[in-house]
């Protein structure tokens, strides 16, 4: 078989899987055809920002194990990973320059896993800097471009990741999501993107952001596939005091035979700035879920309203304190200055682009003593409003709903410059994303089609809310939803 056997356009992990234990091709020609499109497409999309150069060693190793019967859902499978996810003996940079050449010493837990499960990793993908943007346009290493459409960001912080999937670059890959970021760029790009519960997936081996908001998850082509691939990297850690023990999982059917109940959150919704063919596209959804026996219902969530606002008091606190450690002695770049302070001052300044500058600052500010009440601990008495409104929606002796749905983003893909000097535009393409975040639980960004007018063609999505650690009933809700626009 040449390289072009494998018609990599309709595969999904499942049934790649099933062509390779059935023989159709090998993990080497699987591999082959994903390095073929890379290098045709990857010049333009800046999709990754290196293709390991091990790949078809890794491949090899992949069909001895199916060789010898391995039936891992997993092997073989071409994988692209965010730079920011240690590998090791890979340079890992979270796209900043003081990083470029920092080499992981260890395994991230999800590589670790996915090691052990026979994936195969393709390379590492852009991002924004440290993961801080929502278009890729704050990388070190140039903007990503939207495959859809090259002149639009292909939205942010794990941009690189979607966009390697959508333009078949890799079969899934794996972003990391601290307000938005694997959501709202699977959702620009046309993908299928999990956040998943906080403490669902060990971070031992993720660059920290906001520890306390951070988490890997899966991006792909289907619903199914995001499912397969959240339980191979999912689990307790002894590396990670913040992952939840394996039998907090409620997975299973409370909810078998009932019809379920969506609850949408009207008044967020009529915020300013939503789209209006984001909203139609978001209602058309509906109407389609309740075709195939959802009830739709009105949900208040008070407080909801407030979450961009306590997000961007927490997150930069936390990402400070986070980014201290790059200080020119422990990791990546060293400048020096004329003392001490002075080494710190060009190492960072120099090491660190605009926007994590901007943040180290904010958050320094926020924790400052006598700000620290007044920003600090009052975000975090929003936040627990906040979570409590998720509490009372979802709580099934209040006859609560079983699923929140909002559109992923406010508006389609932008353009590339459109919004880089208005950091206030930026962030609001996250209002409908960090409320999960805020709130520890699941959600998962589905596509819904494409836009109209305006900005015609350009891929749209829904996000699903479910309660903590019932991605089970996200996976359910959309694959009945992938269903409903087929059919
Ligand atoms: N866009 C958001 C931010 O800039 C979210 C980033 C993320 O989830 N890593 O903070």
């Amino acid at each position: 078989m040449g390289r072009n056997t494998v018609d990599i356009k309709n595969l999904t992990i499942k049934s790649t899987h099933e062509s390779l234990i059935g023989g159709d091709f090998s993990a080497q020609e699987l591999a082959e055809a994903y390095l073929k499109v890379i290098e045709e497409k990857n010049p333009e999309i800046n999709a990754y920002l290196e293709v390991f150069d091990d790949v078809s060693a890794q491949a090899v190793r992949a069909d001895e194990r199916i060789k010898n019967g391995e039936k891992n859902p997993l092997v073989g499978i071409p994988i692209a990973i965010k730079d920011n996810m240690l590998i090791k003996g890979k340079v890992a940079s979270s796209a900043s320059k003081i990083l470029e050449h920092y080499k992981a010493v260890y395994d991230a837990t999800v590589i670790t896993k996915l090691k052990e499960a026979g994936a195969v990793f393709l390379g590492r993908t852009n991002m924004d800097e440290f993961a801080m943007g929502s278009s890729t346009e704050n990388s070190a290493y140039g903007v990503t471009r939207n495959p859809h459409d090259p002149s639009r960001i292909p939205g942010g912080s794990s941009g690189g990741s979607a966009a390697a999937v959508a333009m078949d670059g890799a079969l899934a890959s794996l972003g990391s999501d601290t307000g938005g970021s694997i959501r709202q760029p699977a959702s620009l790009c046309g993908i299928v993107g999990l956040k998943p519960t906080y403490g669902a997936v060990s971070r031992h081996g993720l660059m920290a952001m906001a520890s306390s908001l951070d988490q890997i998850g899966p991006m792909t082509k289907t619903v199914g596939d995001a499912e397969i691939l959240f339980h191979a990297i999912r689990g307790a850690d002894e590396m990670d005091s913040t992952s939840a023990p394996d039998d907090v999982h409620a997975f299973g059917a409370d909810e078998k035979g009932r019809a379920l109940v969506i609850g949408v959150p009207t008044a967020f919704l009529e915020a300013d700035g939503l789209d209006e063919g984001v909203r139609e596209n978001f209602n058309a959804s509906m109407d389609k879920l309740r075709e195939r026996g959802y009830e739709i219902r009105e949900i208040a969530l008070p407080n909801i309203a407030y979450s961009l606002a306590a997000y961007y008091i927490i997150m930069p606190a936390e990402a400070s304190t986070n980014l201290a450690r790059y200080d020119g002695v422990r990791y990546g770049l060293y400048k020096e200055g004329k003392d001490l302070i002075g080494d710190y001052a060009s190492t960072r300044g120099e090491g660190f682009g605009r926007e994590v500058r901007r943040r180290i600052l904010l958050g320094a500010y926020v924790l400052s003593s006598g700000y620290y009440d007044a920003y600090y601990n009052k975000a975090n008495a929003v936040r627990k409003l906040i979570r409590r409104d998720f509490e009372a929606a979802f709580d099934p002796s209040g006859g609560g709903v079983h699923i929140i749905a909002t559109p992923t983003s406010p508006t389609p893909a932008f353009t590339i410059g459109e919004r880089k000097d208005d950091p206030l535009q930026m962030y609001l393409a996250d209002i409908f994303t960090v409320p999960a975040n805020i709130a520890g639980i699941p959600a998962l960004s589905v596509p819904s089609g494409l836009s109209g007018d305006g900005a015609a063609g350009l891929p749209l999505g829904v996000q699903f809310m479910a309660p903590h650690f019932r991605e089970d009933v996200l996976f359910k809700v959309g694959k009945d939803f992938e269903q409903s626009l087929t059919a």
